[in-house]
C-alpha cells in the first residue's frame, strides 16, 4: 500500500515538473483528471491494445506532456471548434480539452473499440462539449456540417504529412489552422508535402521545435493555415490518400 502511495506521489511530481517545464500552470483538479485517465488507460490496455506505451512514467511524458506541447504554441480560446484526427486513445485531444475545457472538441477515430474507450473516458472525466465520431477522415471531410467546420485541426502519429494534409485540411474552415505534432526529422517530410499543401489550399506558417522534458526528445509542431478553399474533389475516397499520396 505504502509503495503504491509513493509511486503516485512520484508520478504526480513528475507530471507537475513537466507542466512547469512546458510553461503550463499545474491545477489540482486537472491533475486529478489526468490521473483518472492514466488509471483507466492502464485497465483498458490489459483488455485491448489501446496504446503501445504502457508504463505510467512513459504515459505521462510521451502521451500527456507530449500532447500538451501544442498549447505552448497555440492559444486555444473559448468556443473554438477543435477536431483531433485519428485520436486513438485520445491524444492529443483529451489532454488539450482538460487544460482548455472551454473549447468544443471533436475526436475522430476509425477504430470502433477505441471510440468506445473515448466515450468511457469522456464520461469518467466528466467532459462536456466533446463529440466522439467513429469513422474515417476521408468520409467526414466530405460531409456537410464537418467539411470546413473547424477552427483548429490537431493530429499526432497518424501518417506522414503529405497524407495528413489531404485528411485534415478539408475539415478546416478558411483561415483555420492545422497543427501536426511531429517528431525530430521533419524537413524532408515538409518538402514532400509541398504539393499536397498547395493543392489543398494550405500554407506552412510555422515549424516549432520543442524539447520534451525528462527524455530530451525533439518534437516539431508544424502549423499550416488554410489560405484557400479546398477543391471539391478532395479528400479522395477511403484509403486513396495513403495509397496514392499527392
Ligand atoms: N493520435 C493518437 C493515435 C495514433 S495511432 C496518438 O498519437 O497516440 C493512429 C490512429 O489513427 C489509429 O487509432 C487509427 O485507427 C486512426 N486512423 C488512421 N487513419 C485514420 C483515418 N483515415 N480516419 C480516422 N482515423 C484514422
Amino acid at each position: 500500500m505504502q509503495d503504491v502511495k509513493i509511486d503516485i506521489e512520484y508520478l504526480k511530481n513528475l507530471f507537475i515538473k513537466g507542466l512547469i517545464h512546458l510553461g503550463i500552470e499545474p491545477d489540482e483538479h486537472k491533475i486529478y483528471q489526468f490521473f483518472t485517465y492514466l488509471e483507466i488507460l492502464k485497465e483498458w490496455n490489459k483488455k485491448m491494445n489501446l496504446t503501445g506505451i504502457k508504463n505510467p512514467e512513459d504515459i505521462i511524458i510521451k502521451h500527456f506532456l507530449d500532447s500538451l506541447t501544442c498549447t505552448k504554441i497555440y492559444r486555444f480560446f473559448k468556443g473554438e471548434r477543435v477536431i483531433d484526427i485519428g485520436t486513438g486513445a485520445g491524444f492529443p485531444g483529451i489532454p488539450v480539452k482538460v487544460y482548455f475545457p472551454e473549447i468544443n472538441l471533436t475526436l475522430l477515430e476509425a477504430n470502433k473499440k477505441k471510440s468506445d474507450f473515448l466515450k468511457y473516458i469522456k464520461s469518467a472525466l466528466k467532459l462536456d462539449r466533446v463529440e466522439i465520431l467513429w469513422g474515417r477522415a476521408e468520409e467526414y471531410g466530405r460531409k456537410a456540417g464537418y467539411r470546413n467546420g473547424y477552427d483548429v485541426v490537431l493530429s499526432r502519429a497518424v501518417s506522414e504529412l503529405r497524407i495528413l494534409i489531404e485528411l485534415c485540411l478539408p475539415l478546416l474552415r478558411k483561415e483555420g489552422v492545422f497543427i501536426a505534432l511531429k517528431g525530430k526529422e521533419i524537413g524532408e517530410e515538409i518538402e514532400k508535402a509541398e504539393n499536397a499543401i498547395s493543392i489543398l489550399g494550405g500554407k506552412v506558417v510555422g515549424v516549432n521545435k520543442i524539447i520534451l522534458p525528462f527524455i530530451n526528445q525533439v518534437r516539431n509542431l508544424v502549423i499550416i493555415e488554410k489560405e484557400k478553399c479546398t477543391p471539391i474533389r478532395y479528400p479522395r475516397g477511403i484509403g486513396i490518400p495513403k495509397k496514392r499520396p499527392l
